[in-house]
């Protein structure tokens, strides 16, 4: 859907799955997820008028965020006002920015809906998969993708907490769980956080099932007292987590973009700003294109590919390498992680550094 905005302003003419312009049938809120995006993110969906169709209460600035090991020794604290950016990142509920999305796509012009018939048969130039990480489209086009499945999944559900959340974002490594709260501001007038919980399939499917008290109790155990105490608020929904990556992302008169193309783990809550830069970059090559050459050329498309390969590759190490480093239960990995989170939070220009990387995916 952002493509197609990003491309419709271009005076493109773009056709969307039929159903990509149809309000889902809950009105967007089946979704319990929020995603962190970073800077980079805001700036393109401010640009195709996205970010001001959002309502207030569905975006929160993150001010400042804490990252916990599992050692007492073990923590990084990150504050925007000291890395001197206007927030770390936004909190989204992601039921909302699909809303704006489709709302703001029914008044683009030169986008159309394409009936389930024309498929990706209709007259294109290009066409676009952006199918997610399970797309069918991509195995048409014969593209290599084999998953490495981590074996855990991440479990989403919205919480309520006793205490004001202060624009501050968690993290808890709990080997070999990683734990993160979000804070949200809907629904007023709780303060509330998006839950984002990583762990063993197993485990998460027991948690997933348990009843809310249980669930609740093993939340706090992780969390501490300092909420207030978190209560479960939403249903609980489950991802089975992978880390993929399709090669090629282009051909002749097609392309990938988002989880289609890379899959990775969300502890950096990464994806869809990935998903976003990958829009970025395919719409400023098609804009910039010699007058002469079609939207398909695949030299044009290779371009795309290029520009996006090392940052989806590096982001990808970086959260794989976090992950099995946090995983590893020897106790000399485990003091070495635990004081080397300490001995980050004393180097501000490496903080800075590493602010600076994750707003701009
Ligand atoms: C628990 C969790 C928390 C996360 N938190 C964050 C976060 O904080 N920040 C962040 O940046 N990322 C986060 N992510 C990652 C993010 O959710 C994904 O990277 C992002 O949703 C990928 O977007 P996408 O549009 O590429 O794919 P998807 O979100 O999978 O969307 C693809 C869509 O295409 C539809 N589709 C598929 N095939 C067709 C077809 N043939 N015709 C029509 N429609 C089709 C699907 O039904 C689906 O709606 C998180 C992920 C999880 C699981």
């Amino acid at each position: 859907m952002t493509l197609a905005l990003a491309l419709s302003r271009q005076g493109l003419r773009v056709g969307l799955p039929g159903d990509a312009l149809r309000a889902s049938a809950e009105g967007g809120r089946g979704d319990v997820r929020a995603y962190a995006l970073n800077s980079a993110s805001r700036s393109l969906l401010t640009a195709l008028k996205v970010w001001d169709a959002l309502p207030a209460d569905a975006v929160t600035a993150v001010d400042d965020m804490c990252v916990v090991g599992d050692a007492a020794s073990g923590r990084i604290d990150f504050s925007a006002w000291q890395q001197g950016v206007a927030a770390l990142a936004w909190i989204v509920d992601a039921a909302e920015l699909d809303n704006a999305l489709r709302t703001v796509l029914r008044f683009a012009p030169h986008v159309q809906a394409l009936a389930e018939a024309d498929g990706e048969t209709a007259d294109a130039e290009l066409t676009v998969l952006a199918e997610g990480r399970d797309s069918a489209g991509r195995r048409a086009h014969g593209v290599a993708w084999q998953p490495q499945a981590y074996g855990h999944s991440a479990l989403a559900a919205r919480l309520v907490a006793g205490q004001p959340h202060a624009n501050t974002a968690c993290q808890w490594f709990a080997s070999p769980a990683v734990l993160a709260l979000l804070p949200l501001d809907r629904p007023a007038p709780d303060t509330s956080y998006a839950l984002v919980w990583s762990m063993p399939s197993e485990r998460a499917e027991q948690l997933r099932q348990q009843p809310q008290a249980e669930f609740e109790a093993a939340l706090n155990a992780v969390c501490g007292a300092g909420f207030g105490g978190l209560r479960l608020a939403s249903e609980r929904s489950a991802w089975p987590l992978a880390l993929a990556r399709a090669e090629p992302v282009c051909g002749p008169g097609w392309a990938l973009v988002g989880d289609a193309a890379h899959t990775i783990h969300p502890l950096a809550g990464q994806g869809l700003n990935l998903g976003l830069a990958d829009v970025a970059a395919l719409s400023r090559v098609i804009a910039e294109r010699e007058p002469w050459r079609a939207l398909g050329d695949e030299t044009l498309l290779r371009r795309y590919a290029r520009a996006r390969a090392l940052p989806t590759q590096a982001m990808a190490w970086v959260t794989d390498s976090l992950l099995h480093l946090f995983a590893a239960e020897q106790p000399l990995v485990r003091e070495l992680r635990n004081r080397g989170m300490t001995l980050l939070n004393r180097l501000a220009p490496l903080k800075r550094a590493l602010t600076a990387r994750a707003m701009d995916a």
